[in-house]
């Protein structure tokens, strides 16, 4: 039998009660959540107030008190039962992202796993990456140098709603387990899943006033929040993060910045292209293009350009467009009106300015108001908006290359530097092209899930892209502020009443020692 709905409206209200600060009264806003399958309102979410937030912040900062104070091995154990508690609710949790995003199953199926896989990642290395270090002190074996990695205190989580699980939580479960308090923004249109994985959180056992979600719009509920906390970890689009990183830097509170992309990913001659062009499929339209990872430029070497494009064409023409919570659709609609629109319009401004529809091209009407067919164009000029500009839809441009040089050049040739993928026969030759790539990470015969799902390795973008890392050590030590404590042992720096030539002259002999000391010596 199939199922037509995930979540009734009034069972979506009913998680409102996550939210952890009541109305402070002034709350008068209430925004209406379209449903990206029918176009229709289907809920209303409150948007806070900075009362209320400046409230939730003072609450996470509380609780944080206690919570930086118990054992590590205390807070991972929280992140091992979430775990646990995700992959239990994994049928529940992919009907309450489809619901928000339209996305197909699998795509929801795609956010469990990686939030699962994030919490035990972080619940079996959190201990070590924290464990205060020893280093090599001024004078090895005479002052003793200790790193030790303290908690920040709160911090602020904006998050979009392309995967509104994932990026509203796998990036809070580093903070906690550092020590910190969460309050979290998701998009607006996202805001039920975060409230729900919140729920799972506390049911772990997380001290339900450590972890905040701040319901409403970025530009009303975002400056208040980044006003309170002690990091912000953000992500969304370029503008956006500029406006945020501006804010955060003049209050000097440090930040991560997730941010747009334009990726590239080549084809090089010795790659097979039948395979390149059926793998590549997903690299492009998972999650109708609404990745910020997905492929949104193909440089194919000219050798093998003809065989890709009819193959790849073939493949996008076969993808299953439609929504359902089963596993039968395989793209969804867009997310929303705007989202829909600014897909049409590249369409529409790349073929006037001279590109060649050479797979989809149309919205789909006949499905819903936001459906738009995966779409393939070539001749793609450099006037067209597409050619430099991020979709963020289900549309990629192909460009034939002349050589690997050509291929890096174009693919270089972009102020984003988020992801790229490169496709080759000999592995060593398409890593040594990926080196060559100013993007943060990239995929080789792999479309985008090898770099995202190495959980191990750091993650995130160069130039317009963003700063900072998620994932691995880095993706934890950034929610941390190391401190040195260096001791003086069997010698005191500061030398007393010995006449300044002499200490001199002892510095450098000791400059000199210290360049034959290793390392190691501490
Ligand atoms: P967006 O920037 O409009 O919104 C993202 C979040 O920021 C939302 O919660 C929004 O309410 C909030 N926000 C918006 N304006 C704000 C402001 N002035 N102050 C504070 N908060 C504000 O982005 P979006 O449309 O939701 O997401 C799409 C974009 O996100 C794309 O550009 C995509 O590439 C990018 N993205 C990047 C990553 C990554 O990891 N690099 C991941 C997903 C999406």
């Amino acid at each position: 039998m199939t199922r037509t709905s995930g979540w009734p409206s009034g069972r979506l209200a009913s998680l409102h009660e996550e939210l952890a600060v009541a109305s402070d009264g002034d709350r008068d806003t209430e925004i209406d959540v379209v449903s990206p399958v029918t176009g229709e309102t289907y809920v209303q979410v409150p948007e806070a107030t900075a009362t209320e937030v400046a409230t939730a912040v003072e609450t996470a900062r509380e609780a944080s008190e206690a919570w930086r104070e118990r054992d590590v091995a205390e807070r991972t154990a929280v992140l091992d039962e979430f775990a646990d508690r995700v992959l239990a609710e994994q049928s529940t949790l992919r009907d309450l992202v489809q619901r928000e995003t339209g996305k197909s199953r699998r795509d929801a199926a795609e956010e469990v796993f990686d939030v699962a896989v994030t919490a035990g990642y972080y619940a079996d290395t959190a201990a070590d990456t924290l464990a205060s270090e020893r280093r090599q002190g001024a004078v090895p074996g005479a002052i003793r140098a200790t790193v030790h990695h303290h908690p920040v205190g709160v911090v602020g989580l904006i998050a979009p709603w392309n995967y509104p699980l994932t990026l509203a939580i796998s990036d809070a479960l580093p903070a906690l387990a550092a020590g910190n308090g969460v309050v979290c923004k998701p998009a607006e249109e996202t805001t039920h899943v975060a409230l729900y994985a919140r729920r799972l959180l506390v049911e772990a056992g997380l001290p339900p006033e450590l972890f905040q979600v701040v319901s409403g719009r970025g530009p009303e509920v975002g400056p208040p929040l980044v006003e309170a906390v002690d990091y912000v970890s953000f992500t969304g689009s370029t503008a956006a993060g500029r406006q945020v990183a501006a804010q955060a830097g003049e209050q000097l509170v440090p930040t991560s910045m997730e941010l747009g992309g334009k990726n590239p990913l080549l084809v090089l001659d010795d790659a097979d292209p039948e395979e390149a062009a059926r793998r590549s499929v997903r690299s492009c339209f998972a999650n109708a293009g609404q990745l910020c990872i997905t492929t949104e430029r193909l440089y194919v070497h000219e050798d093998v350009y003809e065989p890709f494009r009819a193959a790849f064409a073939e493949a996008v023409g076969e993808i299953t467009l439609g929504f359902d919570y089963e596993w039968r659709a395989e793209m969804g609609p867009l997310l929303s009106r705007a989202q829909f629109e600014k897909t049409r319009e590249h369409v529409e401004d790349a073929v006037a300015n001279g590109a060649t529809v050479v797979a989809g091209g149309e919205p789909r009407p006949d499905l819903g108001p936001f459906f738009h067919e995966p779409t393939v164009l070539e001749d793609v000029t450099a006037d067209a908006v597409a050619h430099e500009t991020e979709t963020f839809g289900p549309v990629v441009s192909l460009y034939p290359v002349e050589s690997v040089d050509e291929a890096v050049a174009r693919a270089n040739d972009t102020d984003y530097g988020l992801h790229g993928a490169v496709w080759a026969g000999d592995v060593e030759r398409g890593e040594a092209v990926a080196r060559r790539l100013e993007t943060g990470t990239v995929s080789v015969n792999e479309g985008y899930a090898a770099a995202w799902a190495s959980l191990d390795a750091p993650m995130g973008g160069r130039g317009d892209s963003g700063l900072g890392r998620r994932h691995g050590a880095e993706g934890l030590l950034r929610y941390t502020a190391a401190q040195t404590v260096a001791t003086g042992r069997a010698l005191q720096l500061d030398p007393g009443p010995v006449p300044d030539r002499l200490w001199a002259a002892g510095l450098t002999t000791v400059a000199r020692l210290l360049r034959k000391v290793p390392k190691w010596v501490k």
